[in-house]
């Protein structure tokens, strides 16, 4: 069963070493100790659905509940301590597209916001019933999951968009198939979700983001259905898959996506690899994307980030013997880990794998040819249960990411960091802040930072500090031409950005668009961008 405060199955736990916790609070200070809100009490605080009847839509406080947000930190902070104070009206999980015309009919009948709910993993606010204005109806799509075409010929899978991410593997890979998108929420977000918000998976060099793995699909919009064509390329004017990815809901409801799937690679391995310094690493970086090494994924840690794997590790004896091994090799305390996949034939593999080897070498870096590859791959999903424990702990974690050419990546890197480390220090806090690289493209790369700070007692002061450090980023992130957003979409928490690039005439024309297939503003109010 998912947990209602905080990520993924109940029954997983990602424990947090002793040694680990004296590292935080030698960082951070002693936390706090802080009780969470009941979910009992959270139950009882949904009130009453004044809904009129539809046989698709339930009421149950419980379901409600589960539906009301998604899991950035401001929706952390509501959920665990007791701020959640909107709620869906009501639940409805349609089966098939006519279940979907009927609860659009219904939304526009009764002037009824509709929030599709895929796998709820959104973490920058798409979920959050709008506080003001109609009533909410999360439909959650984990109904429509069902493989429903594998055409091997042509290499194209036809999902129902509430397949999770193991869901869509498992279908394929039993077939000897494979989809390629892993983004670290795999475990639950879904096929809609991806597309609607333009997620990139953890090993995009290779698999490619979502925007090429989506072939076509049907949307069910307030207007009407628009299913795109099925063809391999077109030179047909404006491409109308891209007014799909990215629009967040605010279009309608994906119903079914064909996605490019791939023959099941004959091998695959990780390994690692430490760079003296991050500017080093970066420059190996682009000289991994601009010679394009056939590898699957490459992701570069700082220094800060590569101390704080090795402390979370809970593997102290190891670490101090790897340790002392990099320090002898010439990778001293600002050393830097790169991980790195080889996906695909052997033959392939090892010619990439010598490649990526003399590059390292030519940047003095060395190769580590055992054990951190493989525990990166064996934890990639269960690293996300982390922050649960964090947060039980006292401190509240967050991430947040944007994409810069290569010639701006390191000193607006250094920007963001500084601006976030130095975020609450009119409160004498310390935030501990590290970033990685883990995209990468001809032109440039994403950096995506994570950050931790102490909870405080008062719920209102955390959300306070998440609010403060949030915007002081994202106005730096624009203010140096970075996009708000990677991989997480826009929500509400970036919407207030989207105008710096997007600008005037963009804005509207999206609004447009919007306008011309939702004109009584009956999906998704208030995410993305402001309409009324
Ligand atoms: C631990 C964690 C790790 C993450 N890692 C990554 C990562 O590596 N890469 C990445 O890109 N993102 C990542 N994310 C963000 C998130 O997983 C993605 O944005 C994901 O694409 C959301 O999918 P979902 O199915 O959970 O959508 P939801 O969160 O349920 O919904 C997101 C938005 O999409 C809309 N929506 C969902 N399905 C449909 C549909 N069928 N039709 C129309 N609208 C729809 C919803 O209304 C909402 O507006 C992570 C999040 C978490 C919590």
């Amino acid at each position: 069963m998912k947990r209602i405060q905080g990520w993924g199955n109940a029954k997983t736990d990602y424990p947090v070493p002793e040694p680990a916790k004296q590292y935080l609070e030698a960082v951070l200070g002693e936390p706090e100790s802080l009780q969470n809100t009941p979910v009992e009490d959270l139950i009882n605080r949904v009130p009453p659905s004044n809904l009129p009847q539809h046989n698709l839509i339930q009421t149950d406080p419980e379901d409600r509940l589960r539906h009301a947000r998604g899991q950035s930190l401001g929706d952390w902070i509501e959920m665990f301590d007791g701020l959640v104070d909107t709620f869906p009206s009501g639940v409805a999980y349609p089966q098939n597209n006519a279940d979907i015309r009927d609860l659009m009919a219904y939304a526009s009948k009764h002037s009824v916001n509709l929030i599709p709910y895929g796998g709820g993993s959104s973490v920058v606010g798409h979920l959050t019933p709008p506080e003001k204005g109609p009533l909410t109806i999360s439909v959650d799509l984990a109904r429509m999951n069902q493989l429903h075409d594998l055409n091997t010929s042509n290499l194209e899978a036809t999902f129902g968009v509430g397949a999770s991410g193991p869901q869509i593997e498992s279908a394929l890979q039993e077939k000897g198939f494979i989809l390629g998108h892993f983004p670290q929420s795999w475990e639950y977000s879904t096929l809609g979700g991806w597309i609607v918000t333009r997620s990139v998976g953890q090993q995009s060099y290779h698999y490619g983001r979502i925007e090429p793995l989506f072939v076509t699909g049907h949307l069910e919009t307030p207007a009407g259905p628009l299913d795109l064509p099925r063809v391999p390329k077109s030179a047909a004017g404006p491409d109308l898959r891209h007014i799909i990815l990215g629009s967040e809901a605010r279009l309608g409801i994906l119903t079914e996506a064909t996605v490019r799937i791939r023959r099941l690679p004959e091998e695959e391995r990780f390994y690692a690899a430490f760079l003296p310094d991050f500017a080093t690493g970066i420059e190996a970086m682009r000289q991994i994307a601009q010679q394009e090494l056939p590898l699957s994924m490459v992701r570069l840690s700082d220094s800060m980030e590569t101390e704080t794997t090795f402390q979370l590790s809970g593997e102290e004896r190891l670490v101090k013997i790897a340790k002392t091994g990099l320090n002898l090799f010439g990778q001293g305390k600002n050393r830097c880990m790169l991980i790195y996949g080889l996906t695909g034939n052997h033959a392939k593999n090892r010619l990439a794998d010598r490649q990526l080897g003399s590059l390292i070498r030519k940047y003095n870096g060395m190769l580590v040819k055992f054990y951190l590859g493989e525990a990166w791959m064996k934890k990639r999903f269960l690293t996300p249960y982390l922050r649960n424990t964090l947060w039980d702990l006292g401190y509240a974690l967050d991430t947040l990411e944007t994409a810069l050419p290569w010639d701006k990546l390191k000193s607006g890197r250094n920007t963001i960091i500084d601006a976030i480390g130095h975020g609450l220090e009119e409160e004498n806090q310390q935030v501990l802040v590290f970033s990685h690289i883990s995209h990468v493209y001809t032109n440039g790369g994403s950096m995506y930072i994570t950050y931790l700070f102490r909870r405080s007692s008062d719920p209102h002061q955390t959300l306070a500090r998440w609010q403060k450090i949030k915007t002081t980023a994202s106005e730096n992130i624009v203010a140096m031409g970075g996009t708000i957003t990677h991989q997480h979409g826009v929500g509400l928490d970036h919407k207030p950005f989207l105008g710096a690039e997007k600008g005037p005439l963009g804005m509207s024309i999206i609004k447009d668009i919007i306008q011309k297939v939702d004109p009584d503003t009956i999906m998704n109010r208030g995410k993305l961008l402001d309409i009324d």
